[in-house]
């Protein structure tokens, strides 16, 4: 397997010239398959061990009786447990959809995937008194083709984001248009932004901006990448704008039949 870059050599007015690299990437392939089947299998058997855990720390929380240094170090247990579990959740949806899982795909209404979305996240919206609005530009009873629980998941994940990503009393709007036979999905936030140096290596597996802000919420680092996966096996794109202090602008863009599109990346 190998991968090509081109170049063009200018000369001192017009192009003199091109350049063509071919690096042989098999071993990184192989490498990456290899890694891929890895955490598959060991996030798998993680599962079972922290569901266990969790319940029995639960239930100790629950005996009442213990003093309030117990109770801190219990907390500070289930929290630990609950990242993990957020990470191994994370982990084995990736792969799953990494594998190449078949989508069942299924006509939607995209308002409707987003009203669900919305009632979903609303609880956490309503905890930073975070208002989430949305907007519909789309024909009457327009259909789109698409797997409803991954493009949920999809949605969610964007959502989730921007209300994670958004001071106290900040907004967000979701919206679901439709041109040339694409439906583009905007979630829009007034948050912190995203600096220029990140926005590259956004999509990236376990990325996460280094910048205080951002860092003082829990995440994995996977959110974007597990959005990526899923819209590029809708053949679609995802893209980001944003402003650092002003907030971000992330977007879907899927075809209505994913079956009859060719691929939009
Ligand atoms: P996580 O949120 O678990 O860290 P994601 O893959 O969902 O992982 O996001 C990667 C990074 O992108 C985040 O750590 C954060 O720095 C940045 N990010 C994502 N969404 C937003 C947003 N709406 N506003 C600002 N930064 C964001």
């Amino acid at each position: 397997i190998y991968h090509a870059s081109v170049a063009t050599v200018w000369g001192e007015e017009y192009p003199i010239g091109k350049v063509c690299v071919l690096q042989d990437i098999t071993h990184y392939k192989q490498l990456d398959a290899l890694k891929s089947e890895f955490v598959a299998t060991v996030s798998h058997d993680l599962r079972s061990p922290l569901t266990l855990i969790r319940g029995y720390a639960t239930m100790l929380q629950m005996i009442g009786d213990l003093n309030e240094q117990q109770q801190g170090y219990l907390q500070k247990m289930v929290s630990g447990i609950e990242n993990m579990t957020r990470l191994v959740n994370n982990l084995l949806d990736l792969g799953r959809i990494e594998a190449g899982i078949e989508l069942k795909l299924e006509n939607l209404d995209p308002a409707e995937v987003v009203s669900q979305v919305i009632a979903q996240l609303q609880p956490q919206a309503a905890q930073k008194s975070i208002e989430i609005q949305s907007e519909f530009h789309l024909p009457e009873g327009l259909v789109l083709r698409a797997d409803p629980d991954l493009l949920k998941q999809a949605l969610l994940n964007l959502v989730d984001n921007a209300i994670k990503y958004t001071r106290l009393h900040g907004g967000v709007w979701v919206s679901a248009t439709c041109e040339n036979e694409r439906v583009v999905f905007a979630v829009r936030d007034n948050g912190i932004g995203i600096a220029p140096l990140d926005l590259p290596r956004l999509f990236e597996k376990f990325y996460r901006s280094g910048r205080r802000e951002a860092h003082e919420q829990r995440g994995t680092g996977l959110g974007l990448a597990i959005v990526k996966s899923i819209v590029e096996r809708h053949h679609g794109r995802v893209w980001v704008e944003s402003q650092l202090g002003k907030g971000s602008v992330f977007y879907i863009e899927l075809p209505l039949d994913p079956e009859k599109a060719e691929s939009l990346v």
